[in-house]
């Protein structure tokens, strides 16, 4: 049993993205692709968004990398605040991360996204007695009846730039849907 513990936390580790203990990108392909095909099933609808930090760059050559570090640590405390606990949130690369939210309607997740991007931009982080802000763009998007996952992160990417065009600090809704051939 004690290398049945070894092998749980090999598991764990597996899953995780060491610094902030979210799902890693692997984790949330995988676990994202389930609750997908479950919402499916239910003819329950779904939302996913993209963020990243705006500036980071900033953050990191103004006060150090252990302050980016703290930064992308807050942001994981506050998804774990403002989000559901069915709701999966991955650290997808560097500072973008990733949610994915079951049994939303776009107009709900939109308000989640609201929370969390404010919550975000009222935070401050403190290093060494310097006390620093931040804020985050985000994209979201409500998934197609047909979409993959994939096709559902490329178009939450695309908002995402769309946040980062129109100013950053905000949340930017992609209503359309890719046009699909249909019955005339
Ligand atoms: P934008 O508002 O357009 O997103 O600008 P940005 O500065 O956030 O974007 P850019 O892609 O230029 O910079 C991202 C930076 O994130 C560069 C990279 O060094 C840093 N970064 C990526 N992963 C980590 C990490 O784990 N820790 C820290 N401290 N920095 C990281
Ligand atoms: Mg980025
Ligand atoms: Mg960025």
């Amino acid at each position: 049993s004690h290398l049945k513990t070894i092998q749980d936390e090999l598991e764990r580790l597996a899953t995780i993205d060491v610094l902030t203990e979210l799902a890693n990108r692997r984790h949330f392909t995988d676990h994202a692709t389930r609750l997908l095909a479950r919402c499916r099933r239910a003819a329950a609808p779904a939302a996913l968004c993209m963020f990243d930090i705006d500036r980071f760059k900033l953050i990191n050559d103004g006060f150090g990398h252990a302050a980016g570090d703290h930064a992308l640590c807050r942001v994981a405390a506050l998804c774990r605040e403002v989000l559901r606990p069915g709701d999966l949130v991955a650290r997808w690369g560097g500072e973008e991360f990733v949610i994915l939210l079951p049994e939303l309607e776009l107009a709900a997740a939109a308000g989640i996204a609201e929370r969390l991007r404010r919550a975000i931009a009222g935070t401050l982080v403190r290093l060494d007695g310097v006390d620093f802000g931040f804020t985050i763009s985000i994209g979201l998007v409500a998934c197609g009846p047909n979409e993959t996952l994939e096709q559902l992160i490329n178009r939450a990417d695309a908002a995402l730039y769309e946040a980062k065009l129109e100013g950053r600090d905000r949340v930017v809704t992609m209503t359309a849907e890719p046009t699909t051939p249909g019955p005339a």
